[in-house]
């Protein structure tokens, strides 16, 4: 088992560009928090599959960033999201394996009805990646949250005690929390109950480490972690009162941080921002559909391109950033940014070289977005 340090955070991009800028920014906070969190590169087979990238290029870009960087502490890559049927165009070049056994969860009948047959799918999947690399030289994550009901802390303890049983050694485990997690934008729902169900469920892990002999590393990760500021404070204060880590996935989001960056810069970086926005607008139906789910659209927010084409650097880049105090903030628009990233990969070249032009502006942004925005909220200095 390659074991986790308490601080994890999870990283990663559509267009694997922002390596370098994405752990800059760790470091940044590192020094601002004195709080290490270990980058963890992850990408789905689902992203993958709609960029037409290969798990390979995920390593090179965490390997390339890591070197440049001068970066001395642990990485991780994340195979994120992976199933029997996906896993083995992953396992030569990942040490963090999210196991999703999401689909195999039963809707109804007893606890054990409902989870017993995913655990043991769970562990015939980790019993493959140990096979296939010859050793259990990995982290290893369970993931549930791609489902419709939050699992309760009594569901919870009977989960763990079955991957007890299965032999896991689970140092992450992804529950599906209580309100929405709507992509790139801030958590809906009740704080309060989420406040306690997060309390809950780490006594839950704390259990399970004590009473079943799981690693004393297991803690809990947060998906779907970028842009919920609001859960931010609250995960820190019962972190801090029970002295344990998480871990907290973002990444789809840093492809909104590279338009913002790309509108900031002016002249054609700006062109080209609006050109995505004006074919995401009238490609809206299409990019929607896969996240319809994860999204919450209010068409009547959405600027015509016309309007947006008469738009200066400054007014693109406010109306997508995430700040909720400014009064230019749409998240609309930055929804519909959000699921338009096709559009960018259609362009190939001509949009990957702008994110090359415009690193340093980028950089800048992922920055903001990650230290400033995220991290400092767990630390309650936002
Ligand atoms: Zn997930």
């Amino acid at each position: 088992m390659k074991r986790l340090p308490r601080y994890s955070f999870g990283i990663g991009d559509r267009f694997a560009r922002e390596g370098l800028n994405q752990l800059n920014a760790l470091v940044a906070a590192e020094e601002r928090f004195k709080v290490r969190f270990a980058p963890v590169w992850n990408k789905s087979n689902r992203e993958h599959t709609i960029i037409g990238t290969e798990p390979k290029s995920t390593r090179e870009e965490a390997d390339a960033a890591v070197r440049r960087a001068g970066y001395e502490g642990e990485y991780f890559c994340d195979a994120d999201h992976i199933t029997l049927a996906n896993v083995d165009r992953f396992i030569p070049y990942c040490d963090f394996f999210t196991l999703d056994v999401a689909e195999e969860i039963g809707s109804s009948g007893s606890r054990e009805e409902r989870y017993s047959g995913a655990i043991a799918k769970a562990g015939e999947l980790y019993r493959h990646i140990v096979e296939a690399r010859g050793g259990d030289d990995f982290a290893t994550e369970i993931s549930m949250d791609e489902v419709d009901e939050a699992q309760t802390p009594e569901d919870i303890r009977y989960i763990l005690t079955r991957i007890a049983e299965e032999g896991i050694p689970v140092q992450t485990f992804a529950p599906k929390f209580t309100g929405r997690f709507n992509k790139g934008v801030d958590y809906v729902g009740d704080l309060a109950k989420f406040e306690r169900e997060f309390e809950e469920d780490i006594l839950a892990l704390r259990w399970a480490v004590k009473e079943l002999s799981l690693p004393d590393t297991l803690k809990l990760s947060v998906h779907s972690g970028s842009d919920k500021f609001s859960i931010y404070p609250v995960m820190g204060r019962i972190l801090e009162r029970h002295s344990q880590g998480i871990h907290i996935k973002t990444a789809g989001t840093t492809w909104l941080e590279e338009i913002v960056g790309l509108a900031a810069s002016g002249g054609d970086s700006l062109a080209l921002a609006k050109r995505i926005y004006a074919c995401a607008l009238e490609r809206r139906e299409e990019l929607s559909a896969p996240y319809a789910t994860v999204i919450d659209i209010d068409e009547g927010a959405l600027p015509s391109a016309q309007e947006v084409e008469t738009w200066n650097a400054e007014r693109f880049a406010r109306t997508l950033r995430h700040d909720e105090g400014d009064p230019m903030y749409n998240p609309s628009f930055r929804q519909l940014m959000h699921v338009s990233f096709k559009i960018a990969a259609e362009m190939g070249g001509k949009f990957t070289d702008a994110l090359e032009r415009n690193s340093a502006a980028i950089g800048a942004e992922i920055r903001a977005n990650i230290c400033d925005r995220h991290i400092a909220r767990l630390f309650g200095a936002s």
